[in-house]
């Protein structure tokens, strides 16, 4: 049994076919899994924040079986026959509605999608541990996602390790396929901005986001930022600690964040 409270995690994802790759970024993601283990014990389960289920209200996942959603176009077939057979967990989607009441509601109209599953065939390969994904919600302002994480909390003392996919930087208009690795100017200094004031936890900085300089070009739409500010919610206080901190493509960052005690 898990004795301690699991750490939140933000990953990146980026681009799809980082399902089938093997680079530092990947073998980041499957360092940070093993060092919650060996520090929390291994998760009963994992809530899992994709923004690729975006969706007006706040849905969470309740099938014993989920189905895995192919939710990417013109990539190559080997991307669309990879599998990630997990299961769900009745308790956590019940936890989930104890604690969001009437502002969840229970939908298997969707899967496991690209948000989650291109994450962890890496983090967890095994495929053993429970993942129930929660939709990001669209029609809410910045301040009520991080109460949603808030409220969600109480999840890391019952073995549940919050996990929230999405980008700090993701302009997909101005990416750069021909230039896989490095960042345009712009991407660099939102993203280290966003990184100084996460590790100093002005949390307010990055509720209200969308007002610091480079936003537009970082964020045109706020989708991929918001799961950061819902793991902020799930995990105020320090300390927190970043990895992966790198960028693809010109305009998508894959920088992730470890919050809560293993994170020191
Ligand atoms: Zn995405």
């Amino acid at each position: 049994m898990n004795t301690t409270r699991m750490p939140v995690l933000f990953v990146g994802h980026g681009s799809p076919m980082l399902a089938l790759e093997d680079t530092e970024v990947t073998r980041g993601m499957a360092a940070i899994m093993n060092e919650v283990v060996e520090r929390h014990g291994r998760p009963r389960a994992i809530l899992a924040i994709s923004v690729h289920w975006f969706t007006r209200g706040t849905f969470v996942q309740s099938a014993p079986k989920p189905r895995q959603i192919y939710d990417m176009y013109g990539f190559p077939p080997e991307l669309y026959v990879l599998k990630y057979p997990v299961a769900g967990d009745a308790a956590l989607t019940n936890a989930v509605q104890d604690l969001l009441g009437a502002d969840v509601a229970v939908s298997d109209d969707w899967g496991i999608d690209h948000g989650s599953w291109s994450v962890l065939v890496h983090m967890v390969p095994e495929t053993d541990i429970p993942v129930v994904q929660l939709s990001v919600d669209g029609t809410l302002d910045h301040g009520s996602v991080y109460r949603i994480g808030q409220r969600l909390a109480p999840l890391r003392d019952e073995g549940v390790l919050i996990m929230a996919s999405g980008n700090i930087v993701h302009n997909l208009r101005r990416v750069d396929w021909e230039h896989p690795d490095g960042a345009v100017p712009a991407t660099i200094s939102f993203n280290d901005r966003i990184i100084k004031e996460v590790t100093a936890r002005n949390d307010a900085a990055i509720i209200d986001f969308d007002r610091l300089p480079d936003a537009q070009f970082a964020a045109p739409t706020p989708d991929h930022f918001l799961p950061l500010v819902y793991t902020l919610g799930a995990s105020e206080g320090k300390p927190v600690r970043v990895f992966n901190d790198v960028s693809t493509l010109g305009t998508i960052s894959m920088t992730e964040f470890v919050f809560g005690d293993s994170a020191a």
